[in-house]
């Protein structure tokens, strides 16, 4: 086992990946910005190293001032968390070169997911279902990209080949819109990410939006760890998961998922993964893999009792994974909500102090958030300040005890969608289970009328 890690986050999963390095013995140091000097998660690490200013492009997104710090602490391995760079194979390569351990998959792994089209055309060799659409990048021949709309159907959606978090997607319902959607999507691919290449699939209606946690070691052992429905999303994003999904047949879920660990096993991935996969009509398609542990990652925790980051860390010191296929056991039923520091409707960021924190509790309630009464959430990042997690042993309870931990709640000073959250635990659809992709941003125009 390593000695010593660095996290390179920060915010709720630097404080997530710190209590893992405890757990395992092992020392952690902590980056921060200027923005993030006084947080207490900061004086908690056993060292800490300021590598910048707020802004994230000159600090917790700076590839050397990261290795400078794991260099000057003496660590073994860097933690990326999520976000950030997480998802960057140049830094996965540059930390390795540097002599420490990415704990993540390789390099190449990376790159291959991160490229969309590459990442699909890896899925359908093995045999992973894939939404149907063009094959790999689509080529400048109008009359070629015509003919492949002809042949998928319209309506069709135009993706970004490196796009991410919700961006770099337009959808086409007609012939007269095609070739204009395709040229507008390249370029702004070109200017956000560095990549032109765009490539078209069927735009599903009304698909549910579901997801295969895996974790693999490098001694080619494999398991997947039950899905996550994320459906509930405003704008591409998630805003409660929760685990299993509901309503979805488990022998359906079975085949997916052992689909999912021969395509790791094939592609000689290591570290944590998620396949994720639009699900419509019975049938799952996958839409992308992302290579690092995800913010959802607790409701999977929860009902199979696997530390996905302490497991992250043990697969990355090169140790066997301590558990096999048929020793995972899903238990009950979790659900998580994303505390986000904005207004609840209005979706307004909402940056400033807190001056009242209370944080829910009692049997199956889970808080994973570095924020506490005086705590100041600066302007710099994501606004989300912290989640929460519950279980139960049935879908209903847990639901009952989210309205609980919901109700409890307190934070004052600034604004957070705690509020929505209350609302839609209520709320009858939601209470049912299986809403679609599309069901949150719908209520949502339809309470402002
Ligand atoms: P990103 O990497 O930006 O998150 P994804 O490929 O994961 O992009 O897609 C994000 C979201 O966009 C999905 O969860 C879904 O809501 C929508 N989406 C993507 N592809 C399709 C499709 N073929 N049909 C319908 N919706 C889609």
């Amino acid at each position: 086992m390593f000695k010593k890690i660095l996290i390179a986050n920060r915010g709720e999963i630097a404080l997530r990946i710190q209590r893992a390095c405890r757990e395992l013995g092992v020392k952690a140091v902590m980056v921060y910005s200027e923005a993030d000097r006084e947080a207490k998660y900061i004086k908690l690490a056993d060292e800490s190293v300021c590598i910048g200013p707020a802004a994230s492009a000159q600090s917790y997104l700076s590839m050397p001032a990261i290795i400078a710090a794991a260099e000057v602490t003496d660590a073994e391995a860097i933690h990326p968390g999520y976000g950030f760079l997480s998802e960057n194979a140049d830094f996965a390569e540059r930390v390795e070169k540097s002599g420490f351990k990415f704990i993540g998959p390789t390099p190449e792994s990376i790159r291959i997911m991160g490229d969309k089209v590459s990442a699909k055309q890896a899925m359908i060799r093995a045999g992973v279902p894939c939404v149907p659409g063009s094959e790999g990048a689509l080529p400048d021949d109008p009359a070629i990209i015509k003919r492949t709309a002809k042949a998928v159907g319209y309506p069709v959606i135009i993706k970004a080949a490196g796009g991410g978090g919700g961006r770099g997607m337009r959808v086409v319902h007609t012939e007269a819109a095609l070739i204009h959607a395709v040229q507008t999507t390249k370029a702004e691919a070109g200017a956000a990410f560095g990549n032109p290449a765009v490539y078209m699939e069927k735009f599903l209606q009304n698909p549910r939006h579901i997801e295969i946690q895996i974790m693999a070691d490098q001694h080619k052992n494999a398991v997947w760890l039950g899905e996550r429905d994320c459906s509930m999303q405003r704008r591409h994003q998630k805003v409660i998961e929760e685990a299993p999904a509901p309503g979805v047949p488990r022998k359906l879920i079975e085949k997916i998922g052992e689909r999912c660990v021969a395509a790791v096993k094939k592609i000689g991935y290591r570290g944590a993964g998620t396949f994720e996969f639009l699900y419509e009509n019975g049938e799952f398609y996958f839409i992308e893999m992302n290579t690092r542990v995800q913010v959802e990652h607790p409701v999977t925790e929860w009902i199979t009792g696997v530390d996905i980051v302490k497991t992250q860390i043990m697969v990355a010191a090169g140790e066997r994974l301590p558990f096999t296929q048929r020793q995972i056991e899903i238990k009950g039923h979790s659900i998580e909500c994303r505390i986000n520091a904005e207004d609840p409707y209005k979706f307004t960021p909402s940056p400033g102090r807190i001056t009242t924190w209370h944080a829910p509790g009692g049997p199956g309630v889970r808080v994973d958030s570095h924020i506490y009464a005086n705590y100041f959430v600066p302007p710099n990042y994501d606004s989300m300040i912290g989640k929460i997690i519950v279980h139960g042993d049935t879908r209903e309870q847990a639901l009952a005890r989210m309205r609980t931990a919901l109700a409890e709640t307190v934070v004052e000073g600034i604004n957070t969608n705690i509020a929505l959250h209350r609302e839609l635990m209520v709320d009858a659809k939601f209470v049912d289970g299986g809403t679609n992709i599309h069901y949150l941003e719908e209520w949502l125009s339809q309470r402002q009328r």
